[in-house]
């Protein structure tokens, strides 16, 4: 093993701060040697800050109508092959409702950015869920809004916002937007985000198209130096429909090493195994959990507008009812001997504050 290589593991086993260059050298030297051996270390710290505890939230995609027009994704404004749908402020809340019933603490409200939910509807409907479920966390995943916007939905109970970075780079990130979108932008919605008090998500595609190790390695120290709660990671996944269709999946191999980096790296940040792990691996989930992560995120849309949700081809649990995917989860989680924990599960951090 070269010095380089084996001075960046060190650091990393030690939770110090990596250059851009040690991470580039770790991700270069993906072996299933490195990786078994992160995982290892990952999972050890993972334990020592949350047991076999994995965190669920219970995720509502609530609209497929998007504005935006990212060259990836499935729902971007100009496929004109998908039926939109949006839920109404009933159907919203009787999501919640359900999802109460079977264990959720946690909801997630994402959704393409669609205008219809201006800030007055969609204060209407945190409150309302802020109301009902004083005992619950409500995140929203609604992409880039004004900070005044953000400010509003903060004061009407969000307690946390996902907004993915997507790249840390901004030539990469033009590659992979419209013109009309723009990488300051969205960095300073993350920052705004933070500075309201809300517990922040960030993350990115693993394997998305023009993606270098370089770009990796900006990922993860754009991850270093922000000290997010939460990061989502997963696979790209190509969808028909886009102008990046022929391209190639990410990797289960990469987003795996990933994981293992990242907990390391942020021993109590709030880590899920996501959907599009599980569907370019039938056992990618779990495979995510025993590599550092300790979330999942379960659907809770009504069934009949899951497939419409089509971010990318071949998604996973479109079929199922809430209850059975929760069900399924919960077996295999216990399965690879770890439990569901049924409580709001916030970042550790915050009692630090
Ligand atoms: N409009 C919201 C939610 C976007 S969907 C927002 O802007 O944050 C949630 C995430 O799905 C995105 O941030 C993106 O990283 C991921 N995603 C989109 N298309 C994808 C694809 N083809 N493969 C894998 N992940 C994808």
């Amino acid at each position: 093993m070269s010095t380089t290589l084996t001075i960046s593991i060190d650091k990393l086993l030690n939770h110090t701060p990596l250059t851009g260059e040690e991470f580039t050298v770790i991700l270069k030297n993906n072996s299933e040697e490195l990786r078994s051996r992160l995982a290892e270390e990952a999972d050890q710290v993972r334990r020592e800050h949350f047991g076999n505890r994995i965190f669920i939230r219970g995720l509502i995609e609530f609209t497929n109508y998007c504005k935006n027009d990212c060259l990836y994704c499935g729902i971007r404004c100009s496929n004109r092959n998908l039926e939109r749908y949006r839920l109404s402020y009933d159907e919203i809340l009787s999501c919640c409702q359900q999802g109460y019933e079977l264990g959720f603490r946690t909801f997630v409200l994402q959704g393409g950015e669609d205008l219809y939910f201006t800030d007055e509807r969609m204060v209407d409907i945190v409150s309302a869920i802020r109301e009902k479920y004083p005992d619950c966390a409500i995140t929203l995943s609604l992409g880039e809004r004004s900070k005044d916007s953000y400010q509003a939905l903060f004061d009407a109970g969000a307690d946390r916002y996902l907004l993915r970075h997507e790249t840390a780079t901004r030539t990469h990130y033009e590659m992979l937007h419209p013109a009309s979108m723009s990488y300051t932008n969205r960095m300073d919605c993350l920052r705004a985000l933070k500075e309201i008090g809300y517990q922040v998500g960030c993350g990115f595609m693993v394997g998305s198209p023009g993606q270098t190790r370089e770009m990796l390695a900006a990922d993860l120290l754009f991850i270093q130096n922000f000290r997010p709660h939460m990061v989502g990671i997963g696979p790209f996944i190509s969808h028909k429909d886009t102008p990046f269709a022929d391209r190639p999946d990410g990797t289960l191999e990469d987003t795996l090493l990933l994981l293992s980096i990242l907990r390391l790296m942020q021993p109590t940040l709030l880590l899920p195994s996501t959907t599009a792990l599980g569907t370019i691996s039938p056992t990618g989930r779990e495979q995510g959990i025993l590599a550092g992560a300790n979330v999942v995120m379960p659907n809770l849309s009504p069934v009949s507008v899951r497939k419409q949700y089509a971010l990318y081809d071949n998604k996973i649990c479109t079929g199922d009812e809430s209850a059975q995917c929760i069900q399924c989860m919960s077996n295999r989680m216990e399965n690879i001997h770890f439990k569901i924990a049924i409580d709001r599960g916030d970042s550790p951090d915050l009692k630090l504050r």
